[in-house]
């Protein structure tokens, strides 16, 4: 089973073009990281796939639906944003139960799922607080528990540890690499750090300016890495 395939996907913002006929595929249950230099268009590429953005031309396919048309909420995905993206008015336990009250689900059924995706990231003794009043390595647990209890078939993380210091990345990274396992679900990581892909990743994929420069395990990319760029941006031993 294929989570995600990408076909020929371009996305231009005006007369730039930002994406350059990405072609792609992630397998269920597959860690996938993309990497590549500040600018060369991950954030971009994972909108698109959210449906955030509209592929400029192109294919997204989520599960065997073809989703070009589908809307963002509708597409069976969940994103985890580096600014956390939370409502700052909501308390924690309706912040993650929020999008599960939009789709209508039972009120026991969400209330379920919230306690147990509280219970997974340790945030039980927060439920009535706001963000405010949380460290950001704890708003972060919250937006990822937002992301669990959706049960997406797909999960988008754009540079979820970007804001926190060295202690709390190390922590949240290995909390995400838990959770992967944990859940067996489908993700997609975004990040410009290279020990963070060569640490999460089951498959990285190099981009540079809006294209594809190598997919590969880790230890591929690394031992053998396509070219110069990927060498050096991966660190590989010339
Ligand atoms: P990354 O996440 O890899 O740092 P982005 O996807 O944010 O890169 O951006 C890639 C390029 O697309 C950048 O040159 C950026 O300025 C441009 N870009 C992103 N979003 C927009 C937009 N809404 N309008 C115009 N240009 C954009
Ligand atoms: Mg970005």
């Amino acid at each position: 089973m294929t989570a995600l395939l990408l076909s020929n996907v371009c996305k231009s913002f005006g007369q730039v073009q930002v994406l350059k006929d990405i072609n792609l595929h992630v397998e269920d249950g597959e860690f996938v990281v993309f990497v590549g230099p500040s600018g060369c268009g991950k954030s971009t590429l994972l909108r698109v796939i959210s449906g955030l953005e509209e592929a400029t031309s192109g294919d997204i396919e989520i599960c065997g639906t073809l989703v070009n048309d589908i809307p963002p909420a509708k597409r069976g995905i969940a994103m985890v944003f580096q600014s956390y993206a939370l409502y700052p008015h909501l308390t924690v336990r309706d912040n993650m139960a929020l999008a599960l009250k939009q789709a209508r689900m039972p009120k026991d059924d969400i209330a379920g799922r919230v306690a147990e995706a509280s219970r997974m990231l340790s945030l039980e003794d927060y439920l009535d607080r706001r963000p405010a009043e949380l460290s950001g390595g704890q708003r972060q647990r919250v937006a990822i528990g937002r992301a669990v209890v959706r049960e997406p078939d797909l999960f988008l993380f754009d540079e979820p540890l970007s804001n926190l210091d060295a202690a709390l990345r190390m922590n949240t990274r290995l909390e995400i690499a838990r959770l992967h396992r944990q859940l067996g679900a489908s993700m997609i990581y975004v990040t410009h750090d290279q020990v963070e892909a060569m640490t999460l990743a089951d498959k990285i994929v190099v981009l540079r300016d809006g294209r594809v420069e190598q997919v590969g395990s880790p230890m591929e990319i690394y031992n053998n890495p396509a070219n110069r760029f990927v060498a050096e941006f991966i660190g590989s031993p010339s």
